[in-house]
């Protein structure tokens, strides 16, 4: 492919959204010019006031394949992704089959997705009870960093970690220089309600049954084994805002601690879902509104670093069917195609920006994955991965506008701002307007 030049009276870049011309040679991004310094020879696309964003980048996404790829796949989620404006996306270690917590795993993964993913994608390696002497292999090998769970991680195959275990494997990590993703909720602080006979149909049983002080007591537990082990952590799906006192004293004491949150605790609140509404199941759990507005303030003060989506789908029996038992139910909300657009509706209503938008969810991923060097910017240098947004269309949620897997998600029928017209991979289209074009060309990210 010869030059392209992209044009746009909005480009988002780091310094700002300023009207300009992305340069494109082959698969890398030349240059940001005026149109004046466009050559002749150039193929242009002319977007006018639809914005041009870099491609987004997803650092926690349940693709689930190999073994469980009935629930959702590569060829799925990565085509949901690139619907969402995303190009890259980096693989949690748990549900699929093997779990990513050994080097055959990882091997086994990158098979897997042969051949079938519309963007590019990496690996997160688990620490789990018993593969201390497996970290610093799957770091070589090339996973971008590892997750654990402090709490029982849904799937038997991935053990949750006690402070014991995470004392033997931390050595491991820190020498890697690689970050720890951490599900931080503590077990004791739990309540488990099959104990107490209560209804699990109700919210508000399921909400109780995971409160905040959970999340702030893993998160202290894990700030200071940071500061003992000098580790970088990093704190999966903040869900509660009621951590940032301790993030902050850490963060001034200079301890390397980042932070994320998910599209759905910005979006919803607890007193909107319905007993019985299972598709809004997630752990943490969806909190008050209140506690919604404390995480949008924890973004502008950025405490919270990023916005991901922790895409977790499963088949529809067990998502409950819209009257099951949050109990039973599988917790996970998909939203890979969703995501851009549920940020920017509720992120310019609170008065913030596309460079906003563009910071939490392709930046910041890009950075904690290791990637930032050629993902997550419009600059120089960079591959040519980009999003065509038109933040001034609005549209209805429905199933055809999903394309994971199964269409369940808790955004059916929400009316959203912001359509994704466009995304490009590498400087091909693979995503326009409801058609995904030319040939499957995702690949895992290598330096
Ligand atoms: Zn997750």
């Amino acid at each position: 492919m010869g030059l392209q030049a992209f044009v746009s009276n909005r480009v988002v870049t780091p310094q700002g959204i300023r009207p300009g011309t992305v340069l494109v040679e082959g698969e890398r991004i030349q240059g940001i010019a005026t149109r004046a310094e466009v050559p002749a020879h150039a193929i242009l696309e002319d977007f006018g006031d639809l914005a041009i964003l870099p491609g987004l980048v997803d650092s926690h996404v349940h693709i689930n394949e190999p073994g469980r790829t009935e629930w959702e796949g590569f060829r799925t989620a990565t085509r949901a992704a690139a619907a969402g404006g995303y190009t890259m996306l980096v693989d949690m270690p748990l549900n699929c089959v093997p779990a990513t917590t050994t080097v055959p795993a990882l091997e086994a993964k990158r098979r897997a997705a042969q051949g079938q993913c519309r963007v590019d994608w990496a690996a997160w390696g688990g620490v789990v009870q018993d593969n201390e002497n497996d970290l610093e292999a799957l770091a070589q090998a090339g996973v971008k960093g590892f997750k654990c769970f402090l709490v029982p991680s849904g799937v038997e195959e991935f053990s949750m970690v006690r402070e014991s275990h995470l004392r033997a494997a931390l050595p491991h990590v820190a020498r890697t220089g690689l970050p720890l993703l951490v599900h931080a909720e503590l077990p004791e602080l739990l309540r488990g309600w099959e104990t107490h006979d209560e209804d699990g149909s109700l919210y508000s049983t399921w909400l109780r049954s995971r409160p905040a002080e959970a999340e702030v007591a893993a998160i202290e537990l894990m700030l200071l084994l940071c500061r003992e082990f000098g580790f970088r952590l990093h704190v999966v799906h903040l869900a509660t805002g009621l951590a940032f006192d301790s993030l902050r004293s850490a963060r001034a004491q200079g301890l390397p601690v980042t932070v994320e949150t998910c599209p759905h605790y910005l979006h919803f609140e607890a007193d909107q879902i319905a007993d019985g509404a299972t598709q809004y199941k997630c752990a943490p759990p969806i909190r008050s509104r209140p506690n919604r507005e404390r995480l949008w303030q924890g973004l502008r003060d950025r405490a919270i670093d990023m916005v991901v989506t922790d895409h977790s789908p499963c088949p529809p029996e067990m998502k409950g069917g819209g009257k099951g038992s949050f109990h039973s139910a599988w917790g996970g909300i998909a939203s890979l195609s969703m995501a851009l657009p549920v940020m920017w509706t509720e992120g310019s209503r609170r008065d913030f920006s596309l460079v906003d938008i563009a910071r939490w969810m392709a930046e910041q991923p890009a950075r904690l994955a290791g990637c930032d060097g050629r993902k997550g910017r419009i600059a120089a240098g960079g591959d040519a991965d980009f999003v065509v947004f038109d933040p001034d269309a609005e549209f209805t949620v429905t199933e055809d506008r999903l394309y994971h897997r199964h269409a369940v998600s808790p955004y059916l029928g929400e009316k959203l701002s912001g359509v994704v017209k466009r995304t490009y991979l590498r400087g091909a289209v693979v995503y326009q307007d409801g058609e995904f074009p030319g040939e499957v060309m995702g690949r895992e990210f290598r330096q």
